[in-house]
């Protein structure tokens, strides 16, 4: 291996807006035949809209600003969608606040105790969802993610949230399609949503409900089975599946976190910069030979 070779192929994913760490790197991303994906924010724009609200005996203001005044303590991306949909609507104080990773937040106001989060949460706090589950589905297996209110142990609100592919995903996925990788996703969403997107975007496979602490094992698993795998996510949450796969490719515009980890970095926040990272990769190390 000439080290003048590796140092020019650096060089070139530079010019494309790649960086890649060091010359270890571009050869580990040499060898990769598994290509794992981060869904929120990675594979999409990470810029969730609440896109329909359905309420059961409950008026949907009323919904919303109760789920907004519990969203005020969390940062994940589906509180924003709330707290945007419920407007200037008077929040409430919220007491008791808890976020429960990778599956929702729980609180008191107005003397009312409230649970907001995915079918999971509700059911394992005991909350019977029925009322809501055909909502569910139908929300879901169009790519929308469910999130649910309960109000005092009763299920009263749904509000699906949109969550779009970004413009590009689907075609850099097909190009690396073409060029021979297996392509995941890896969320922590419900694999019905998961799998909608999934099917979209032109993914091969999905690993859905996946809680935040289990998506470093999830790579581990692919990798036990002799894969080699490369995970692209933007650091929020997935910062451990970066550094577990063979190379962490952090989104720009992610966290530092993710850069601080990872073994190539993308400047554009477009999964075009992992196709030609890839192939950069593969042509250099290929000349070496
Ligand atoms: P991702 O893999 O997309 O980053 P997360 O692990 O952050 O997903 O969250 C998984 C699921 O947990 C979400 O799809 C949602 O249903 C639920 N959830 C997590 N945080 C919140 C929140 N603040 N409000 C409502 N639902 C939440
Ligand atoms: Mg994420």
């Amino acid at each position: 291996a000439t080290p003048m070779s590796i140092i020019a192929g650096v060089g070139r994913a530079a010019e494309f807006g790649v960086l890649v760490r060091d010359a270890d790197a571009l050869q580990r991303a040499s060898t990769l035949d598994t290509l794992v994906f981060d869904k929120t924010g990675t594979l999409t724009e990470g810029k969730p809209q609440v896109v329909a609200v359905r309420t059961v005996d409950f008026a949907q203001a009323e919904a919303l600003r109760l789920a907004a005044s519990l969203e005020q303590g969390s940062s994940h991306p589906l509180a924003r969608a709330i707290l945007d949909k419920a407007g200037d609507a008077a929040l409430a104080q919220v007491s008791a606040f808890r976020t429960l990773r990778g599956l929702g937040v729980s609180g008191e106001a107005e003397n009312r105790t409230l649970l907001l989060g995915n079918a999971t949460l509700l059911n394992e706090k005991g909350v019977d969802t029925a009322a809501l589950d055909d909502e569910v589905k139908a929300q879901a297996s169009q790519g929308a993610t469910p999130v649910l209110l309960a109000v005092d142990g009763k299920a009263v609100a749904l509000f699906a949230i949109r969550d779009p592919l970004r413009q590009d995903s689907v075609e850099a996925l097909a190009r690396l399609h073409q060029a021979g990788y297996r392509l995941v996703m890896l969320t922590g969403d419900n694999p019905v949503t998961a799998n909608a997107i999934a099917r979209e975007a032109g993914i091969d496979e999905v690993i859905a409900g996946v809680l935040p602490d289990g998506k470093a094992d999830a790579i581990k698993t692919l990798q036990s089975q002799g894969r080699q795998v490369a995970m692209v996510g933007d650091g929020i949450n997935d910062a451990p599946a970066l550094a577990q796969a063979e190379v962490g490719i952090a989104m720009g515009g992610g966290s530092d976190v993710a850069i601080e980890t990872a073994a190539i970095t993308l400047m554009r926040h477009s999964l075009m910069g992992v196709a030609d990272a890839l192939a950069i990769a593969k042509a250099t190390l290929r000349n070496m030979k």
